[in-house]
């Protein structure tokens, strides 16, 4: 992580909370340069063929992956992330992420042609081609600072864009690691890094990119969005949830009990898609806590459940934990800091008020937690009772019933004995409802973020007019209510026919 002081980010150590040294804002008159300079290369870009750039896109992805333990080195020093999770949440990923933009792109950018009526239209043609939007301004969260970035790159580049990037102003390292493997299997400019925090974010804004892919807090996206709006520029947000796990009577223990644990507490409870809310069937209540206080106090500190982000990330966190506890909440492991750099331990709670900003507003730390309900149509109102909507989690045997019960939640992403993981997928849609956000990362709906759906018509009848235009007469009026009366069902048939004949043929004459 890193404290911004004027135009420099003082490193911190988030294992320790040591300054561990400096890094250079890009200066904030800079930017516009550098979404030029973006700009001059996306057009030389363009106009390389498909198959080169799915050529070039092929060496960053061997160039990424390359040097996955040096990102995951600076997983550990910047974010305090463990390696394992590092290596299978953001390398592991990346790689299977490349794979499927490569192999499916040709099909996704092919034209689509308009099957049109030969009578109505003779000789056109119509197509809707993807063409990229220009310049793409990619402002991105710290929590997952190699895989989300790319997750936007990927598509944007084989489409034809360049991208001006902001990696967060607390993994500007792994954004400069990032930014040497650009320069190093990339053309210059394709991909511009900009260092720094909001400042720079706004000033990426008002330099005129064609787009601009947020993701972070609520608080970021509003005034992204709104700054995006005043130069009416399109955006997309991904913002932070507090997703719900539902528990059925019928789970399968172990499976809920470690699937849930893990949503929880995966990097550190610092994920957009966490489990920050258990419903569990009252039931099976009590064994469900049971299990999953053990299996939270088995986690390690350190190696299991890395530090928060910061300071003012801790705090945050224990001040939701504290709040709940001094309002009757119980408290059954974990509950304060344990004391070094901004490590916090897996919390499990009960009984906390609904009311409380521990249930209702997003935790982003190590905290669970758990509420029983008696039904299953209480569970989905439950879970519902949440201005945000990410993802939804749903454990059960009956897999059908899970997935029925999953379906009414109003989310973007629903699961059945499993959480999380999906996010960097290329194959399938990312995005949010309410607070979550709107827009997709991902699968073909993602891609259409990124590019501009041009319609082209070519018209090769080569006669002097066309029936619709001038001059409007009662003929041209007949002719048209005929059709109409011939497309509507129930409509008259004969009347139909007979109006578009003689309109079409007294037209005709007179023109
Ligand atoms: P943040 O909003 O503080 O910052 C995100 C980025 O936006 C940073 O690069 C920051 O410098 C920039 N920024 C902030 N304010 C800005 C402004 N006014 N103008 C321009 N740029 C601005 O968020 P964060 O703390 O880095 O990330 C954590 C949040 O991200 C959590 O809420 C989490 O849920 C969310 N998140 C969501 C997803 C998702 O896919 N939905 C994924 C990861 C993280």
């Amino acid at each position: 992580m890193s404290r911004i002081e004027s135009d420099t980010l003082v490193l911190i150590d988030p294992r320790s909370g040591d300054e561990v040294g400096t890094l250079a804002c890009t200066p904030v008159g800079e930017v516009a340069k550098q979404v030029q300079l973006a700009r001059v290369a996306g057009q030389a870009w363009r106009a390389r063929t498909l198959e080169d750039r799915m050529g070039v896109v092929r060496r960053l992805r061997d160039g990424t992956l390359a040097r996955g333990a040096e990102f995951v080195q600076l997983l550990g020093s910047e974010l305090g992330k463990p390696a394992g999770e590092a290596w299978t949440s953001e390398i592991v990923t990346m790689g299977e992420l490349f794979e499927h933009w490569l192999a499916v792109i040709e099909d996704e950018l092919e034209p689509v042609p308009l099957e049109l009526n030969p009578l109505n239209y003779p000789g056109k043609q119509i197509r809707v081609q993807p063409e990229a939007l220009g310049v793409i301004g990619l402002i991105m969260p710290w929590n997952y600072p190699v895989h989300l970035p790319m997750r936007t790159i990927v598509p944007a580049l084989l489409a034809g864009n360049a991208v001006v990037f902001k990696p967060s102003e607390h993994a500007p390292r792994c954004g400069a690691l990032l930014a040497e493997v650009f320069a190093a299997t990339l053309p210059a400019d394709l991909v511009v890094t900009v260092q720094g925090g909001p400042e720079q974010g706004a000033a990426l804004i008002d330099a005129g990119v064609d787009k601009v892919v947020f993701t972070g807090s609520g608080a970021g996206g509003r005034a992204v969005a709104a700054r995006a709006a005043q130069q009416l520029i399109p955006c997309s947000l991904e913002l932070g949830s507090k997703d719900a796990a539902v528990v059925l009577f019928d789970a399968k223990m172990p499976r809920a009990v470690q699937g849930v644990v893990w949503g929880a507490f995966h990097n550190a409870g610092q994920d957009c898609a966490s489990v920050e809310r258990v419903l569990v069937d009252h039931r099976i209540a009590d064994r469900f806590v049971e299990e999953v206080v053990a299996a939270a106090r088995a986690l390690r500190v350190g190696e299991d459940v890395g530090p928060l982000v910061n300071a003012a990330a801790l705090e945050k966190v224990h001040a939701q934990v504290q709040d709940a506890v001094a309002r009757g909440a119980t408290l059954h492991c974990g509950g304060a800091p344990t004391g070094q750099g901004y490590f916090y331990p897996a919390t499990v709670l009960t009984n906390v008020p609904v009311d409380s900003d521990l249930w209702r507003e997003e935790t982003f730390g190590p905290i669970l937690p758990i509420a029983s309900f008696q039904t299953e149509d209480e569970a989905v109102g439950m879970a519902n009772d949440s201005p945000y909507g990410l993802c939804v989690s749903v454990w059960s045997k009956d897999v059908a019933r899970a997935e029925a019960l999953a379906l009414r939640v109003h989310c973007g992403v629903s699961f059945v004995n499993n959480c999380c993981f999906s996010g960097p997928m290329g194959g399938a849609a990312w995005g949010g409802r309410g607070q979550s956000g709107y827009g997709a990362t991902g699968s073909r709906w993602g891609l259409a973020g990124l590019v501009f759906p041009r319609t082209v018509v070519i018209d090769r009848s080569g006669g002097a007019k066309e029936i619709w235009w001038f001059p409007y007469t009662p003929a041209l009026s007949r002719m048209a209510s005929g059709l109409v009366e011939l497309g509507r069902s129930g409509g008259s048939k004969l009347a139909g026919v007979k109006n578009t004949l003689v309109g079409l043929v007294t037209r005709w004459k007179s023109t």
